[in-house]
């Protein structure tokens, strides 16, 4: 069994990416600059959004947090949502998801102009992404397909189950893993809470991506031998073993599968640390004005 590493991958992104801004700065460019909104105090948001900064600073780029209260009206919020579009020194920008319920998520992610849209959420962007067409691919998606490209993961032809149809993970999972491209060309089962008789389709998997939020959800009866599996759940559980007295937990039971399977996304330092990753090299690809 294989551990796809997504920490030290991401880690290699990063450094990629590190170098890039150094050679744009020493040919006078303008550095990339990723600006995040953030509304109200969730911790989890908190959390993500923090980490995202992080990232930024470590490879050179600049960032812009924007706190909002959890007050905040939908014009005020749609108001910075497009200051930010008018701003030529920010390349992408992000509104940390969920939102209050008082605003209106679609509205939100629709305003922001599709060129600064480096989470790839953006309708337009969406449509591209099943047109085959350049545009920033979402995040995770994106970060699972380059852990497949890099780790040198065969696809084609293969059986790819996804289970989870977000519009963040598991739809446009489904439809990058059937283009014709590598990563790619699988026959892709897409399932969700009403399809019957998963185990036996998940047993039919050769590469099983599962992103349905329940803790160690998958286990060894349900997975063929020799199978790929991504496990993009995150479910934060109380542990009396842990400093911080929670650990992270992901969809799939690892210790069960791992002597079943060929190779397999830990958690956490799996698809998580990929995901941050991605989201800069969307904001480099913006700054570089790659697409468009
Ligand atoms: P989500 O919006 O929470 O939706 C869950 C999906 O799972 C839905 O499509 C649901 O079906 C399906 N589902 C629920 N119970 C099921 C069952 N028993 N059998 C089959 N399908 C079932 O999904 P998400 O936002 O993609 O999040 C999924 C997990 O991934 C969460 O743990 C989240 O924290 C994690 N996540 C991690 C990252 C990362 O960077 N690692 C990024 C995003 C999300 P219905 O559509 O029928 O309700």
């Amino acid at each position: 069994m294989i551990i796809l590493d997504g920490k030290k991958t991401s880690n290699d992104i990063k450094e990629e990416i590190a170098d890039e801004v150094k050679s744009i700065i020493f040919s006078g460019g303008r550095i990339p600059h990723l600006s995040a909104i953030l509304v109200g105090n969730d911790g989890a948001s908190e959390t993500y959004v923090n980490a995202k900064v992080k990232a930024c600073e470590k490879v050179g780029f600049k960032s812009t947090l924007i706190r909002l209260p959890n007050s905040v009206t939908e014009k005020e919020l749609l108001l910075e949502v497009e200051k930010i579009n008018n701003n030529q020194n920010i390349d992408g920008l992000i509104v940390q998801l969920p939102l209050p319920n008082h605003l209106d998520e679609m509205k939100v992610t629709e305003a922001i102009d599709p060129k600064k849209d480096v989470d790839g959420f953006h309708p337009s962007n969406i449509g591209r992404m099943c047109l085959n067409l350049p545009t920033y691919l979402p995040a995770t998606p994106s970060g699972i397909l380059e852990l497949l490209k890099r780790y040198e993961v065969n696809t084609s032809g293969k059986h790819c189950v996804v289970i989870g149809r977000s519009h963040i993970v598991g739809s446009p999972m489904s439809i990058l893993m059937a283009r014709n491209s590598f990563p790619g060309n699988c026959t892709v089962t897409l399932t969700h809470s009403r399809t019957e008789n998963l185990k036996e389709i998940t047993k039919s998997a050769d590469i099983l991506i599962v992103a349905l939020g329940k803790s160690e959800f998958i286990n060894s009866d349900m997975i063929k031998e020799g199978v790929c599996i991504i496990d993009v759940g995150i479910t934060r559980v109380k542990s009396d073993k842990t400093k911080s007295g929670w650990k992270l937990l992901g969809d799939v039971n690892f210790e069960d599968v791992k002597n079943k399977c060929s190779y397999i996304t830990p958690v956490p330092g799996g698809v998580g640390p990929m995901t941050i990753a991605m989201l800069l090299q969307n904001t480099l690809i913006s700054a570089k004005g790659e697409i468009f």
